[in-house]
Parts: structure tokens; sequence; C-alpha cells
């Protein structure tokens, strides 16, 4: 359903690029999908998951997240955790569909699209929509069309494409990619920041963090309840930490 298939349109599609779909739970292959897949969970998705499900995000991660750092930027990777048997579900699948649905991960919104940072629709680290190839699933054989613009829409994609770009930017910044995989050190800001928000929020509040950040009471009121405000913040101060630059 997700990503690690190979794209069908290699060049990416732009906004007004149209393709048929239509997933519903009269079709065969309903709930299939959704089960034995490396799924990814970016940090807006860990975000929304976590608040759907009433959970700490220390609890989340705990209870349905797998993690590692990849070979070439040492960027932490996290992924949900399949159910251990007897078909490796999705925690999160039920006979009705989606328990999640409101608040359902970036691939699973866009599929059957599929987005890819650099490549020949865009400039390098930037992200670009492909039509997925996935064998079984019946949606791609239904008469609905669709334009990508169109359907980033009616998924509730605007907020999801908006902070997994800001993440993107923190991924792929030239700095990063003249030098090193992250160090150990570097990898643990960025779980923490990014995707652990309830404990970032402790080290703002509980340390000299928000003094030295020169955090107004506007600010840190709406820090103290506002996650996407704190993983905004979190990205500001992994681009300082890690590359040296303004926290802006
Ligand atoms: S989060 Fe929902 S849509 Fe995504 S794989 Fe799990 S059950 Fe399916
Ligand atoms: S139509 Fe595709 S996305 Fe929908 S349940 Fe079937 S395989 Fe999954």
């Amino acid at each position: 359903m997700f990503t690690r298939h190979l794209p069908v349109s290699e060049a990416g599609l732009g906004p007004g690029d149209t393709f048929s779909f239509s997933c519903h739970s009269g079709l065969a292959c309903f709930n299939s999908c959704c089960r034995n897949k490396q799924l990814p969970l970016t940090p807006y998705d860990v975000l929304r998951l976590k608040q759907g499900l009433g959970l700490s995000s220390d609890a989340f991660l705990a209870a349905y997240t797998l993690y590692w750092t990849d070979s070439e930027t040492g960027f932490p990777s996290i992924c949900l955790r399949m159910e251990e048997a007897p078909d490796r579900a999705c925690p999160f699948v039920s006979p009705g569909g989606c328990r999640v649905y409101d608040d359902r991960p970036t691939a699973c919104r866009l599929y059957p699209l599929g987005r890819a940072a650099g490549g020949q629709a865009g400039a390098p680290g930037r992200a670009f929509a492909f039509l997925m190839s996935t064998p079984g699933c019946l949606g791609r054989g239904e008469e609905q069309v669709w334009t990508v613009e169109d359907w980033m829409e009616s998924q509730g994609l605007g907020p999801y494409v908006r902070m997994n770009d800001r993440m993107l930017e923190v991924v792929s910044q030239p700095r990063r990619r003249a030098g090193k995989p992250l160090d150990e050190g570097g990898v643990q800001k960025v779980i923490v920041a990014c995707y652990n928000l309830d404990v970032f929020r402790r080290f703002v509040f509980e340390t000299a963090f928000a003094d030295v950040a020169g955090l107004d009471e506007a600010a840190r009121e709406r820090l103290a309840s506002d996650d996407t405000a704190l993983l905004e913040l979190g990205m500001a101060y992994l681009r300082r930490v890690l590359y040296a630059q303004d926290a802006g």
C-alpha cells in the first residue's frame, strides 16, 4: 500500500495529472493491504496518531513503532510495528476498516500515490508525487478519476505535506549531504525534538531552553498545548544544533 513499490511513473506527476481509483468495502481486496508492510511514520504522523489515540508520545512510540538509523544519512527512520502473528496485520485495521482513519499516516492517505524527494520532476530535495504499482489492488481498476490535486485535497493531506516538507528540509540540508551521517547524539536529538514531543516539551520548559531561546509569554502558552507549534520549534532547534543555522 505504501512505499518500497516501484513507481509506475518515474518522472513524477503534476497537480493536474489524472488517475483512476476508488477504495471501498465492496471490493474483494478490502483491508488486505493493511498488513505485512513497512509503513513509514513521519514526525507529523506520530503527532497525529498519538493525539488521536490519546497517548503520550513515549507510550505511542513504545507500543506501536520500530526504528532504525538510515545507513546513508544516519537519521532515524520510524515505522509502524505490524502485529506479530498470524499475518502481520496493522495494529489499527479492523473488519470495518481503519480504526485511526481521521489520523491515518501520510502513506495511507496518499495511496495510490507516493511522494519521493528529488528525481526528474523536482530539484534535489524537492518532493514530488508518483503513481504506485500495487498488484492485487482492485481500486486501481475502478472508474472514478482524480487529479493529483483533488486527491490530495480529498485526503486531508495539506498539513501532512506542509510538515513533512519541513522535515525534508532538515534531513536534506546541503551541509548534511556533504558531510557524515549523524552521530548518536544527533540521532537522539532528532528522536526527541521530532518524534517524542512530550519529552521535548519537558526539555523546553524544565531546562533553561525557553529563556535562552527568548520565548515570550505568548509563545510559551502556545507551545504548552500546541503539538504542531512544538514540532515546528523542534525542527528549528535541529537546524540550529545540527547545522548551526538560525532557528527562525
Ligand atoms: S493505519 Fe489504517 S489505513 Fe494505514 S495500514 Fe493501518 S489500518 Fe490501514
Ligand atoms: S482497493 Fe487497494 S487500497 Fe483499497 S483495500 Fe483494496 S488493495 Fe487496499
